[in-house]
């Protein structure tokens, strides 16, 4: 929250990137890798995502310590409250403290893998809410607390403005700033935006954009998070479905499309789902403007020398 702050009062575009813990040593290996690659970018901060159900989460906390305290990445570790009983979510947000992590993403979470509906667990929180309760409760204004939200409406809740006041409540309980969930129609993002305003929601509000990388994955991801998709990206991708060079490409003009047409509107800070990977992210910002290409890129002004940080 300090650094995006920052970004914030010094009035200039800035970008983060999520990453997910991976399922093997080696491709955890090749993360960091690709993490001090794109700390070149200069993001405001990155973040990790928590896996519903606990399976992977000391993998999380690693990487949360390891990108904050090796490569002086600011990141923010997720939390979830599926199948996480209190004494689970103390120790975590004990390990994120212990590694100097200061940000916290407060989530409800998605349910188990194979499971329809979200269920509280015995001695857990039902919602997000309570989460950034807890956390305000327990460790005060330690942490930076960042919540999800949704600009085509959360699909649990069949009443929009009743989700949107769901969003106003977790701000007034403590969260600090907001980051999207993903989409591709930025007319709606720019309304949604406006909603969130009129009701008083009045901390950053961060865009949450999908580079979109292959068509299947595209195609899985917006099955999995039922997202609108405006038709024209639809018939644009139907000639190239089968061209994986091309669809890539045309992820990343659609990217740049879609923030130009956000900071035309005042929107400043972007949030990239990285899905791990990192070409496209960097083609388009070096296609903004926002970084100079990479082989001039070393390192940007920034950003400090991250052999400082490994000594
Ligand atoms: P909440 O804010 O608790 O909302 C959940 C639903 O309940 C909404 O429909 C809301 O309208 C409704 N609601 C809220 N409060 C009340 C109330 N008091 N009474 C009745 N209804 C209420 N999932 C993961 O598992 N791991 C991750 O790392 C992860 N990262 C994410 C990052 C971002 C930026 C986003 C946008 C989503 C992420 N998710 C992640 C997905 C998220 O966990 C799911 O979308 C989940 O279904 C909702 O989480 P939430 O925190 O938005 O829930």
């Amino acid at each position: 929250i300090y650094k995006i702050l920052k970004a914030i009062e010094e009035d200039r575009p800035y970008w983060s990137f999520e990453y997910f813990p991976p399922k093997t040593q080696q491709a955890v290996q090749n993360l960091y890798d690709r993490m001090e690659r794109m700390y070149r970018l200069g993001p405001e901060f990155i973040d990790i995502t928590w896996n519903a159900g606990g399976s992977s989460s000391h993998l999380t906390t690693e990487i949360t310590a390891i990108a904050q305290s090796v490569y002086g990445l600011e990141t923010i570790m997720h939390l979830t409250c599926t199948n996480m009983p209190r004494e689970k979510i103390d120790k975590a947000l004990k390990d994120a403290k212990e590694a100097g992590c200061q940000n916290i993403l407060a989530l409800r979470g998605d349910p188990p893998r194979g499971q329809e509906q979200w269920e509280a667990c015995e001695n857990g929180f039902s919602y997000a809410i309570d989460l950034v309760k807890y956390i305000r409760e327990e460790y005060g204004d330690y942490f930076g607390i960042c919540v999800a939200g949704y600009c085509e409406g959360h699909t649990d809740n069949p009443d929009k403005e009743d989700d949107l006041r769901r969003l106003k409540e977790k701000v007034d309980a403590g969260a600090d700033f907001i980051i999207t969930q993903l989409f591709f129609d930025v007319d709606l993002f720019l309304e949604w935006v406006k909603k969130c305003r009129a009701i008083g929601i009045n901390c950053p509000i961060i865009p949450g954009i999908i580079p979109i990388q292959s068509y299947a994955g595209f195609k899985r991801i917006i099955t999995l998070c039922k997202t609108i998709v405006p038709q024209y990206i639809l018939e644009d991708l139907e000639p190239i479905k089968d061209d994986d060079a091309a669809v890539k490409e045309y992820g990343i003009s659609l990217t740049v499309k879609m923030i130009k047409q956000m900071y035309a509107n005042g929107i400043k800070g972007y949030h990239f789902y990285t899905m791990n990977l990192e070409r496209s992210t960097r083609l388009i910002l070096e296609n903004l403007n926002f970084v100079p290409p990479i082989e001039k890129a070393k390192p940007l002004p920034w950003v400090p020398s991250l052999a400082a940080k490994r000594k």
